[in-house]
Formats: C-alpha cells, structure tokens, sequence
C-alpha cells in the first residue's frame, strides 16, 4: 500500500515537473528576453542590389511574393562580405536576396524577383535570406534580432499577415527546413542546427523557430 501511494505520488510529480519545464520552453525564450533586457537593437536595410543576378517572376507576379525563407550558410568560417562576393560568382546555383549579420542587413538581389534559394516551387513563392554564423553571445543574439527585424520588414512591404509556416507547412514565415519538409526541392535543415547549437551554447536553451517567430511578431508591432 504504502508503496503504491509512494508511486503514484512520484508519477504526479514528475509529471508536474515535465509539464512545467515543457511550459517554460514554450513560453519564454532566453535569447528574445535578452533582446529585450539589453536593449539591442536590429540594423537599417542597406541597398547594394547587383545587377547581375537574373529576374523571373514570382508564380503570382513581379512583387508578389508571399512570404520569407530564413536560412543560415552552415560554414563557420566565412564573413557576410565573403558570401556575397561568393554568391555574386556562384549565382548559377544558387542566390538569396539578402545577408544578415551582427551588424548589417545588405540586400543583393532585388526582391521584386524570385532567387534561388530552396528548390521548386518554394523559390517562385519566397523572399530568402542568408545568416552568418556568428561566434559569440552578443553578435548571435545582434543577428537573430537583424533576422527578425527583416523579415517582419518584408512581411510589413508585401503587406503579408505574419504566421507562422513551420509547424504546419502553412503561412508565411518558413525556415528552410520547413519548405524543405512540406514542399519539397531540397533536404537541407537550416537554420534549425545553426539555432539549437549557438541557443545552447550561450544561452543554455535551445534556439527554436518558435521562438524566432514570436521575435518577428514583436518587431512586427514595432514598425
Ligand atoms: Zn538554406
């Protein structure tokens, strides 16, 4: 008897806790709160639109694009201006429109048109851009604030609703892996790794898409 209440007390109790820490994860993200509580704040938009990359239309039309495509580069060692120069001779396999950084948000390619980016058909639906990987507390949590800023500030320019397309393949705010997941065109995962690897790092939680979400409604209602 005594056992058996000792048992069941024990499953509550560790069913409480599960539950409590599944709640925190969901609820409060360390790195958005540590936007916030520092104070850091997302860099302009800077033009630098090169005219080689080539123009096709989106599948709705010139400008209408229907919503943006998170991404992260996957190589440790590279800068944002190494990238774009790369990206500007290797555009034939592949380009995004714009680079995010710690300290700069740089368009190359015009967004009126389509890139390159994620395969049919997501490339004919999406605005894309590239992270850099960064290498320290700060200027992790700088770019993620610039990534976030961004794209509330291409959801704002299409007038697009902002939702969140991660967990059910529907809406306008994607990560890579999620087209890659419900529309097919590649298998590539980012920035999923990119984000649970540098949340765990500095901040001792997970980096989510979810998270990241809630950051672009909050600079959303800021614009
Ligand atoms: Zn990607």
């Amino acid at each position: 008897m005594f056992k058996k209440v000792f048992l069941t007390v024990f499953t509550i109790m560790v069913t409480v806790l599960a539950l409590g820490s599944i709640n925190t994860q969901a609820s409060s993200s360390k790195l958005n709160n540590y936007i916030a509580s520092h104070n850091i704040k997302h860099n302009k938009v800077s033009s630098k639109v090169w005219g080689g990359f080539p123009h096709y239309k989106y599948r709705h039309g010139k400008n209408k694009p229907e919503g943006v495509v998170v991404h992260e580069t996957g190589n440790p060692n590279s800068t944002i201006f190494n990238e774009i120069a790369y990206m500007k001779k290797n555009y034939r396999n592949a380009f995004v429109h714009t680079f995010v950084d710690d300290d700069h948000i740089i368009n190359i390619a015009s967004t009126k048109y389509l890139c390159w980016g994620v395969g049919y058909p997501g490339n004919a639906r999406f605005v894309q851009f590239e992270q850099v990987e960064m290498h320290s507390k700060k200027s992790f949590a700088s770019e993620v604030e610039n990534a976030a800023y961004y794209t509330a500030y291409i959801l704002k320019k299409y007038h697009l609703k902002p939702n969140d397309a991660c967990y059910d393949g529907k809406g306008t705010v994607w990560s890579h892996k999620a087209v890659a997941h419900y529309l097919g065109g590649s298998d590539h995962t980012d920035p999923a790794g990119y984000y649970k690897n540098r949340g765990k790092k500095y901040f001792h939680q997970s980096y989510t898409m979810k998270q990241f979400y809630k950051l672009v409604l909050t600079n959303y209602g800021n614009l």
